[in-house]
């Protein structure tokens, strides 16, 4: 019986990691469950589930939470705040993480799991690329497992051979990742159009079902330049054997090249409980209530080189992945400043990119060697961006 602790569990991901814990009742079993706000649906959550420990972020939200639970009859422990994300992790007897939050609020817990040896199943990508180097020696020395969630990152990995690790990949042949990225709602819309998109045609993904943030991520590509650079930390391939490629269809989840030849890819329908039920058997694989893919039904399979010119995220990724140091930690607060501006401020849509760009061109980089440093260097890109915003829509 595994003790799953999902941090998150409201989101996306979240809920799926429930709808695939809740078809293995002998399996695992539910200890911590987190929310930022949602405390209507953490509550069902625990009524169904029984963790021991449940967090929201504020006291508001806990007090509403332990009267909820209290009504019930619920004997979950209720804390709240930040650091009680890491309570979770560590306090609540699990021994496998969902690191679910989205954004760099996902940091701190994802990196305690790292520190405490847990199975980590690594949805937040935004933890990775802010402490790349910080979480992988977290992980080395936790002695915990870390199984990638993101689909194109839990394709390649089902694609490596299984005695793979990030020191020995030249032995193994590997000469290149190709990450899959569909090319969101935007691939084919007139360069023009552009200009007035809406936060809901950003968040009309064409294949995938998401969080707002991580599907205006697709929209621009940031979401495949933070894939990248998670690549990048997760297999220890140099940048220049990462490659994008734009696959409308979402069927091939992502490949590897190898030096014989052969390419492995790992097929799929786009539905993230596939994924999920990976991280979490590994290295079994179980039912994970996904309709079996057919590759009859489908019209055509196609690959094509991303347009940087109409995706200017995914070169500033690109950027700052080759930058290294604190870079990837700027781009990733400015573009979350930057994203949450457009779906509630009203940041014109073109803007993202601008802001993310004058924000990295102001920050200097450093060695993202501590926790504390990273989050400093987080801080000032969000209220660098900030100033920025302000400007941009005091002008408008
Ligand atoms: P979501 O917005 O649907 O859910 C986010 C979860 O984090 C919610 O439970 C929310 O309450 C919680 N949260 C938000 N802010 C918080 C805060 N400040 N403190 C504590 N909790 C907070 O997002 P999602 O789509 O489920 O994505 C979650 C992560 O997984 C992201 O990093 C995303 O990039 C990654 N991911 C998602 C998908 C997907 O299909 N949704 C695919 C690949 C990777
Ligand atoms: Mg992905």
């Amino acid at each position: 019986m595994k003790h799953v602790a999902i941090l998150g569990s409201t989101g996306s991901i979240g809920v799926n990691t429930l709808n695939v814990v809740r078809a293995h009742p002998n399996r695992f079993k539910v200890v911590a469950l987190t929310a930022a706000k949602q405390v209507d649906l953490l509550t069902e959550q625990c009524a169904e589930f029984k963790p021991s420990i449940a967090v929201v972020a504020d006291p508001d939200g806990a007090l509403r939470l332990s009267k909820l639970l209290l009504e019930k009859k619920i004997n979950t422990e209720v804390l709240c705040g930040s650091q009680a994300l890491v309570t979770a992790v560590t306090e609540s007897g699990c021994d496998t993480v969902m690191a679910a939050i989205v954004g760099a609020a996902g940091l701190v817990s994802a990196l305690a799991a790292a520190q405490a040896g847990k199975r980590v199943l690594l949805a937040n990508k935004e933890a990775l690329v802010m402490s790349g180097d910080l979480f992988m020696q977290a992980m080395k020395q936790g002695g915990g497992e870390l199984l990638p969630i993101d689909s194109e990152h839990n394709a390649i990995f089902q694609c490596l051979s299984s005695q793979f690790s990030t020191d020995a990949n030249s032995s193994l042949g590997v000469e290149e990742l190709w990450l899959t990225a569909s090319g969101g709602p935007f691939r084919n819309t007139p360069l023009e159009q552009l200009e007035s998109i809406t936060p809901a045609q950003a968040c009309a993904h064409p294949n995938w079902v998401m969080g707002r943030k991580i599907s205006v991520d697709s929209a621009t590509m940031m979401n495949k330049g933070l894939e990248v650079i998670e690549a990048f930390w997760l297999f220890g391939l140099p940048l220049e054997k990462i490659k994008v490629l734009i696959h409308p269809q979402s069927v091939v989840h992502s490949m590897v090249r190898y030096r014989d030849g052969s390419v492995l890819a790992q097929l799929g329908q786009p539905d993230m409980r596939t994924p999920i039920a990976y991280g979490l058997a590994w290295p079994e694989r179980i039912d994970a209530g996904v309709v079996p893919l057919s590759l009859t039904q489908m019209a055509a399979l196609s690959f094509a080189e991303p347009d940087l010119e109409r995706f200017p995220c995914l070169s500033l990724a690109f950027a700052a992945a080759k930058a290294g140091d604190t870079a990837p930690a700027v781009l990733n607060a400015a573009n979350e400043i930057a994203v949450a501006a457009f779906l509630d401020e009203g940041l014109p849509y073109l803007q993202i990119p601008v802001v993310v760009e004058k924000v990295l061109h102001s920050a200097s980089f450093v060695k993202a060697d501590s926790l504390e440093l990273i989050l400093d260097v987080d801080a000032r890109a969000r209220q660098l961006a900030r100033e920025f915003i302000k400007e941009i829509l005091c002008k408008q």
